[in-house]
């Protein structure tokens, strides 16, 4: 048996996300998730063959714990000799990383100096990579940025309108995130539309819990809505997105909040869940406002207005627009929202097939308009899948 499956990992700072995966099929063979790491009832469960298993981590609630359980978990199933390379999800690459790499000792270092720009996510993402690498020793790590392939947006699309030197100083721009499934997206819509990727102007909204949009042209990212940080842009599960910087010091004025309490507010409170007063959870707010909750409503319009404004905006980067692209768990979903979204754009010509909306769901992608229509579509991203390959082709395993 060949060595070419794949381990991805994505450690978040309380969580280990593990899928070992076949890079050529996509198919995936086991996936874990560990969570509340560092705290005593840390818990691992694993999935294989449709089946979970929870295992207790109290005696190792740590990073390492978790890894060390999904080696053991993977001699169990005999996978763990046929795991060629572990590909890591890193959110901050910065201005360095403009693509992905095996792991030495310069990149961990660099990783290290964008702690300033993620600091939730690569000092997890290290702790992640060090344990990973001491259990799988003998094997490539590879590192694929969530930022990296936004490094194309030209500079007048990336660069605040701050005194300049912050950005040389400390970096203050705009960076980006969702670059792996973008990227992902890209291919896929391409394939799916049997065009080239190379000449396609694409405008597409990966619709999770975070959310952005991005316009990618030819394969290359020209400009996306989130910026220094995921905060940036569309409305999301709990984040605010585009507000009026002068809302911070008039909270602060009116409250007494301060930066903290500020930033808490418009990362954790706001969004769906702060509008709606009912959840984070798309689906939990449609279900509301279809009981008559109007502020779960007012949460789906906004939702769906500001969407359709970015949309335009993502259309101006690109100047010509092939295919607007609907993903992640909304965007592939919430057939109600891209048909709002859509007629909001009846003035770039789009029009919704009511029939064609409605089929694509729950993991069908394919085109959503009607036939006189510009393109629009459905496409279910993968990001792990998109790790693994990266992380196959870096370790010479394709
Ligand atoms: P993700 O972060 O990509 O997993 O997406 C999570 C979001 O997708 C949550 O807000 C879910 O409510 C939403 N979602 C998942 N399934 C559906 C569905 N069938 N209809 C509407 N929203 C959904």
């Amino acid at each position: 048996m060949s060595n070419s499956l794949i381990l991805v990992l994505n450690c978040g700072s309380s969580s280990v996300k593990g899928a070992v995966l076949n890079h050529h099929t996509g198919e995936v063979l086991l996936s874990c998730l560990a969570e509340k790491l560092n705290l005593p009832d840390a818990y691992i469960t694993f999935k294989y063959n449709d089946e979970k298993e929870v295992q207790d981590l109290s005696h190792k609630p740590h990073h390492t714990g978790a890894i060390e359980a999904l080696m053991e978990a993977l001699a169990a199933h005999n996978l763990d000799q046929r795991i060629g390379a572990v590909g890591h999800r890193v959110v901050h690459g910065g201005e360095r990383f403009k693509e992905s790499v095996i792991i030495d000792d310069a990149v961990l270092h660099d990783i290290e100096k964008c702690i300033t720009l993620a600091p939730l996510h690569n000092p997890a993402h290290l702790l992640g990579i060090h344990a990973a690498q001491n259990v799988f020793h003998h094997i490539p790590h590879i590192a694929v940025f969530d930022t990296a392939f936004h490094q194309t947006i030209p500079e007048h699309a990336y660069t605040y309108a701050t005194p300049y030197e912050l950005y040389e100083q400390y970096g203050l721009r705009r960076y980006g995130m969702h670059g792996t499934s973008y990227r992902y997206i890209a291919g896929e819509a391409a394939r799916i539309l049997n065009r080239p990727e190379d000449n396609l102007s694409l405008v597409i909204a990966h619709l999770g819990n975070g959310a952005s949009i991005s316009a990618v042209l030819d394969g290359k990212s020209r400009d996306t809505s989130m910026g220094l940080t995921p905060l940036e842009g569309l409305m999301m599960g709990t984040r605010c997105g585009d507000i009026d910087p002068g809302v911070f010091s008039f909270l602060h004025e009116q409250t007494g909040m301060d930066v903290n309490q500020i930033n808490e507010l418009f990362n954790k409170k706001s969004g769906l869940l702060g509008v709606s007063g009912v959840s984070n959870d798309y689906r939990m707010v449609e279900e509301a406002a279809q009981t008559g909750n109007k502020r779960a409503r007012l949460a789906l319009d906004i939702f769906a207005y500001r969407l359709a404004k970015y949309i335009a905006a993502m259309t101006v980067a690109n100047g010509r627009l092939d295919a607007l692209v609907f993903t992640g768990g909304i965007g592939e979903n919430a057939k109600d929202m891209r048909a709002a979204v859509i007629g909001y754009l009846g003035f770039l010509g789009l029009q919704i097939d009511d029939h064609l909306n409605a089929e694509m769901r729950f993991g069908n992608s394919g085109i959503i308009t009607s036939s006189q229509s510009p393109l629009a579509m459905v496409v279910a991203t993968n990001e792990e899948l998109m790790i693994a390959q990266d992380s196959a082709h870096l370790a010479g395993l394709m």
